[in-house]
């Protein structure tokens, strides 16, 4: 694959004097780090001194509030990002939105007469981000975005016919003959301060740290924060990386990177990410160092998606599914949600994700497809339920992930495929690892029943010290049943 260099360095040289000595606002949005920034990088480039900006404006992302654990990861980021600008050399102002209102009064406040930030593709964030450039611009200042979170922004890969891909072979075929910009954006040595610092709102004050204690789990398993996106990284590179293809499917072994959640906030890039890959492999990346780079490729087909089908947070990408007819059922949703169907593999899944605020991606399909099709409730409760539970909610791979496996989006995996929660754990927890640390009260069943308590002897589940229905719950609905009716309600979306 061949490289060129960003147009950043285009922009270096062509740097605007006019503008140097006063200062910058560096936007700090979801690109949360100091390497491989290029609205940082330009804003040194073009400015004698940098103020580093976060705006935190909840009411603006719509129906998309951060849920309860990304304002965990959001929290301990910024504290992160923080200490790494002090160690700069510089300072973090925070500020709260909406962010129009904020922009203009620090620039009141400091003089800056330029905004620099990396672009969002949200779009909500596309809607507010171009009104925030237009008024900027129109009172004379500089206003620039930039590209820091994708390889491929969503215009730049297009179908022959020049519409957007929704099949993500032919997608990633078509990124793979683009070259991937250089990541070479070294973190800044150091970074002028203003003359006069603006005052910053405290941390605490947002409230971003649940009030009820249930996030102990979260910082025994994630340092957030852009060294701690660098380690997670070098460790997958060293242990893991050589055996994804395997690897990947077993949620019992540490076999992916966990790099989500810090791919989310932008704490590293996903240039940063191929490039080291590369490196890694010395430029020829082996079937398991590519099959992990096509994973970097599902991320960027759901911006894709989002970018072009705006709409799929809430509705499916496939117009017919607006009829399925799914069911209303709190109970069945609120056992999903507690990890008590009675299913281990599901509810180690769920149970995982309410701890430690991740759930690997073997298990998401699997807890995907038992509420959407053995409960045939819709995805888009599962999507809520993930968005405010997981530590990587993020809107783009989120509702891709969900129309994924309720059959109803891009690419997606048919709705007849139903997949079974006892072969599932057997084949890709065949020892029960996973299943027994997370459900502690079934682990004494043997490895023939730990995916099917009710299969085990009266006399095993009293060894085992399992009491159905009273100390481990009875499956809430019969798979092969459930199967069926799927299956039907299937059948009749196809009836006109
Ligand atoms: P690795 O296997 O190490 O992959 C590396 C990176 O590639 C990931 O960090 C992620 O950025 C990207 N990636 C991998 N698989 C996918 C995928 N299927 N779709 C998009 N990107 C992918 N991922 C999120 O980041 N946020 C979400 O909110 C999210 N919700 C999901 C919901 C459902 C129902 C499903 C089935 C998947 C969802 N995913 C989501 C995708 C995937 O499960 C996670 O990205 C992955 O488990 C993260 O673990 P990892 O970093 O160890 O992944």
């Amino acid at each position: 694959m061949a490289f060129h260099a960003p147009a950043l360095v285009y922009t270096l040289i062509m740097s605007n004097s006019s503008n140097y000595s006063c200062p910058a606002i560096v936007w700090f949005r979801q690109d949360l780090r100091l390497a491989d920034n290029p609205a940082l990088a330009h804003a040194l480039a073009h400015h004698s001194s940098v103020i580093p900006v976060y705006i935190h404006g909840p009411e603006e992302e719509g129906n998309w509030t951060p849920g309860g654990a990304t304002r965990w990861w959001l929290h301990h980021s910024l504290e992160s990002l923080a200490r790494d600008l002090l160690r700069k050399g510089s300072q973090l102002v925070l500020r709260s939105g909406p962010a129009m209102k904020s922009l203009k009064t620090l620039i009141a406040e400091t003089g800056a007469t330029a905004v620099y930030w990396n672009r969002r593709y949200e779009p909500t964030s596309i809607a507010r981000d171009q009104i925030v450039k237009t008024e900027l611009r129109s009172t004379g200042l500089s206003a620039e975005s930039f590209k820091g979170s994708l390889l491929f922004e969503p215009w730049e890969v297009a179908t022959k016919t020049g519409g957007p891909y929704q099949v993500f072979t032919p997608f990633w075929k078509s990124c793979l003959a683009k070259p991937v910009e250089s990541a070479e954006i070294p973190s800044p040595e150091e970074i002028p301060s203003p003359a006069q610092w603006p005052t910053s709102e405290s941390l605490l004050d947002w409230a971003l740290l649940p009030r009820l204690k249930w996030d102990a789990g979260f910082s025994q398993d994630w340092a957030p924060g852009e060294a701690g996106a660098a380690a997670n990284l070098a460790r997958f590179l060293k242990q893991a990386v050589s055996t994804y293809r395997e690897g990947r499917n077993n949620p019992g072994q540490p076999g992916t990177s966990r790099l989500s959640p810090h791919l989310h906030f932008g704490e590293i890039g996903p240039r940063q990410v191929w490039h080291a890959v590369h490196a890694a492999f010395r430029g020829q990346p082996h079937d398991d160092a590519r099959t992990f780079l096509s994973e970097i490729g599902w991320r960027e087909f759901a911006y894709h998606i989002l970018f072009h089908f705006p709409q799929t947070p809430v509705s499916p990408l496939r117009a017919d599914f607006a009829r399925f007819p799914w069911e209303a059922n709190p109970a069945q949703l609120r056992a999903w949600q507690r990890g008590m169907t009675g299913y281990p593999i599901v509810d180690a899944g769920m149970r995982e994700l309410w701890t430690t605020g991740w759930m690997h991606n073997r298990v998401r399909m699997i807890v995907g497809s038992f509420l959407t099709k053995d409960l045939r409730i819709s995805w888009t409760e599962g999507a809520r339920w993930f968005w405010d539970t997981l530590l990587d909610a993020d809107l783009a791979s989120n509702t891709m992930g969900w129309q994924w496996i309720g059959g109803c989006g891009a690419d997606a995996a048919p709705y007849f495929r139903v997949f079974n929660p006892m072969t599932q754990g057997e084949k890709f927890d065949p020892e029960g690892t996973y299943v027994r640390r997370w459900i502690p009260e079934i682990s004494k069943l043997s490895n023939r029943t730990i995916h099917q308590p009710w299969m085990a002897s009266s006399e095993e589940l009293r060894r085992a010290g399992v009491q159905l229905g009273a100390t481990y719950p009875e499956p809430i609905v019969d798979h092969a049943e459930a199967r069926l009716e799927a299956l039907e309600a299937f059948g009749k979306l196809k009836q006109p």
